[in-house]
């Protein structure tokens, strides 16, 4: 199979269940995805549904009971928990509801953290940074902190942050959950712009429709089983 060809995701029969004492919750059941390169998709489902579990798994954050996933061709199953790491800093994008900035570092330095830690040299770095920052609006706030931007802007600077090192996959938890509608339009309208601009793919949880329509594809999280949405693919 040639590079191009190869999918950006692959979950293969994955499982996941929680126990809690003698409770036991199966949030995952066998599910089989395929996802090709480029595409973004939502992912929806009530809450409780398994959303996040999904994403964490397929970010490398949480391991399965059972089951594979593959990311660009890599079972990161497989991997330990080293390797895992490594290939999650390298390949992969993360965007949460919570923002979660680091609130000591100005908006630049929490860009260049991910960079430092992708061995971006400096000079390059530096670069890039300006030129996400400015991307995303941000482009006279480099030595803000975090705490004195709104939420919107906050969201801003994550998404240039997760997309500093050009991750082909990106994930999103509810990257919207915590924003106004107007904010949430242009957080939503710009790390699709930029996701697409360099054919990444993304996966965004999400309970919102107006999320969902920014999306090629709509999946839903219901019994531990993930469901094509009829209608727009
Ligand atoms: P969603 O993101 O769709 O709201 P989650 O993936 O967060 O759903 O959670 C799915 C289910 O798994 C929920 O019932 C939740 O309580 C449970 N769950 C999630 N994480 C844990 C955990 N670490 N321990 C026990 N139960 C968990
Ligand atoms: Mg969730």
């Amino acid at each position: 199979m040639s590079d191009s060809e190869t999918p950006a995701i692959r979950l293969e029969r994955l499982s996941k269940t929680y126990r809690e004492g003698e409770r036991q919750h199966r949030v995952l059941a066998d599910v089989d995805l395929e996802i090709p390169r480029g595409a973004t998709i939502a992912i929806r489902g009530r809450s409780g549904s398994g959303k996040s579990t999904l994403l964490n798994l397929v970010g490398g954050i949480d391991v399965p009971d059972s089951g594979t996933v593959i990311v660009n061709g890599t079972n990161i199953t497989a991997l330990d928990e080293r390797r895992r790491t490594l290939f999650r800093r390298e390949h992969l994008g993360f965007v949460y509801q919570a923002f979660n900035l680091i609130p000591t570092l100005s908006v630049a330095d929490n860009v260049r953290l991910v960079l430092e830690l992708n061995g971006v040299p400096d000079s390059a770095a530096s670069e890039r940074i300006d030129s996400l920052l400015e991307a995303v609006g941000l482009g006279d706030r480099h030595a803000s902190l975090p705490d004195v931007l709104s939420g919107g802007e906050q969201q801003r600077v994550a998404i240039a942050r997760a997309l500093a090192h050009r991750p082909s996959v990106v994930l999103a938890d509810e990257p919207t959950g915590n924003l106004d509608d107007d904010a949430a339009e242009s957080v939503l309208a710009l790390l699709d712009r930029l996701v697409r601009q360099h054919g990444g793919t993304m996966l965004i949880a999400t309970h919102s429709q107006r999320v969902a329509e920014f999306c090629d594809t709509t999946l839903f999280l219901s019994g531990g089983h993930i469901e094509r949405a009829p209608g727009k693919t």
